[in-house]
């Protein structure tokens, strides 16, 4: 007999589990929209050319070799991801302010962030938006953090719910941590405007708040890498402490690489080290240290300033198809004359669109017309096509109907 015998199974993650019920689906026309990865309007997964061109180098370069590296990860690595989400001039940057390590994409950023937090800081509680990214919630707990909530979607809008959030940060006690997306919300794709944010760091601030940005789509949301950082930036402007999580999978499209970087903006250069030789005793009985080739295929291009503009380039081009297929299917939708007000395709912003469906309509459509999404109704927009367009549409009408 098994001595795991008493193990019941556990549920299907319920994002990627979308996925492993699209596989089984025999239907030609099955269209999957749960996955949170770009693909091209063949529907393929995109892989780009500048990546593709500097793995070519890498391998070409025989002085390279796959010794461990560093427990921090890659020196440029972490000096150029400092760079490219606060800016090339910014001037925590400048005054050493900043520790930067790299880490396994966006995930790991926020569990090492998290873990450091709840070994170090004195408020153990975390806010995070309603909804947020479903992994959130996991990964600070076992972090060791205390999860809370603040307001953030409003459904009766699908918009912010700004006289909430500012509610509930409010209330929050002295020194509580903030998740904030940076940009492109998951899952609602609703954005404060940078005048909001502006209203929002006054109050983190005037409240000790400590923020905690989760920046997984830098670029991806509006096609520009500077435009998308704002927010963080008008953070650290202020001279205040705060923590960031990047990830490159989305914007570089690495995500099986893993690979991110988890920055810590401090008063002073003298703290920034100390929180970096803890940040090691982290790190070290964890994974001991990160992988190298997708940091230095992120180096690379960070480093080149052709490289560097070939990738914003293709980066704005799958923004761009991403943004269309917002314009394609809401204009689907008025043609089709379905029911209610769909201005919010358009107006959301990054890889989703919050459709507003319920769990039975959602799951109307997986049966009737085999597209397949989370069941809070959730839409990838990168999932779309010209093609499929037409589609999805005709499902959504269907199901209102
Ligand atoms: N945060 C948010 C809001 C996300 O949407 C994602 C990816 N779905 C991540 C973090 C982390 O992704 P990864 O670990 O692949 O970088």
């Amino acid at each position: 007999d098994s001595v795991f015998n008493h193990l019941v199974r556990a549920p299907e993650d319920p994002i990627l589990g979308v996925t492993v019920a699209y596989n089984k689906d025999p239907s030609p026309v099955k269209l999957n929209l749960g996955v949170g990865a770009y693909r091209t309007e063949e529907g393929k997964p995109l892989v780009l050319n500048v990546v593709r061109r500097v793995e070519q180098q890498l391998i070409n370069d025989v002085s390279r070799n796959k010794e461990y590296i560093p427990i921090v990860g890659l020196a440029d690595f972490n000096k150029l991801s400092a760079k490219l989400i606060f800016g090339a001039d910014s001037p925590a940057i400048q005054d050493n302010r900043v520790t930067t390590v790299q880490c396994l994409s966006g995930t790991g950023s926020l569990r090492v962030g998290g873990e450091f937090l709840a070994k170090h800081y004195h408020q153990r509680t975390i806010y995070l938006p309603t909804p947020t990214w479903g992994n959130h919630p996991k990964v600070f707990n076992l972090a060791g953090l205390s999860v809370k909530t603040y307001r953030y979607y409003a459904p009766a809008t699908r918009g912010l719910d700004f006289q909430g959030l500012l509610e509930d940060l409010g209330s929050a006690p002295s020194g509580s941590i903030v998740l904030l997306h940076a940009c492109a919300h998951n899952p609602t794709g609703v954005d404060p405007t940078l005048e909001q944010w502006e209203q929002i760091r006054q109050l983190i601030r005037s409240k000790a708040l400590l923020p905690f940005f989760d920046s997984a789509y830098q670029g991806f949301a509006s096609g520009s890498l500077d435009a998308d950082a704002q927010p963080v930036r008008l953070f650290v402007a202020d001279g205040g402490e705060l923590l960031v999580a990047q990830s490159y999978a989305k914007n570089l499209g690495l995500y099986g690489e893993r690979v991110g970087a988890l920055s810590i903006v401090c008063k002073s250069a003298d703290v920034a080290s100390r929180v970096e030789s803890q940040l090691k005793l982290v790190i070290r009985p964890m994974y001991s240290s990160p992988p190298i080739h997708g940091a230095s295929i992120v180096a690379a291009i960070l480093k080149d300033r052709n490289l560097f503009n070939d990738w914003t380039i293709e980066l704005k081009a799958m923004a761009d198809r991403i943004i269309s297929m917002r314009q394609e299917l809401f204009d689907a939708l008025c043609s089709r004359g379905t029911p209610g007000d769909w201005s919010h395709i358009i107006k959301q912003i990054g890889m989703f669109t919050f459709t507003g469906l319920n769990a039975e309509q959602v799951s109307f459509m997986t049966k009737e017309f085999h597209i397949y999404m989370t069941s809070d109704g959730r839409i990838s927009m990168a999932g779309l096509s010209s093609k499929t367009v037409p589609l999805l549409a005709d499902a959504i009408h269907a199901a209102v109907t």
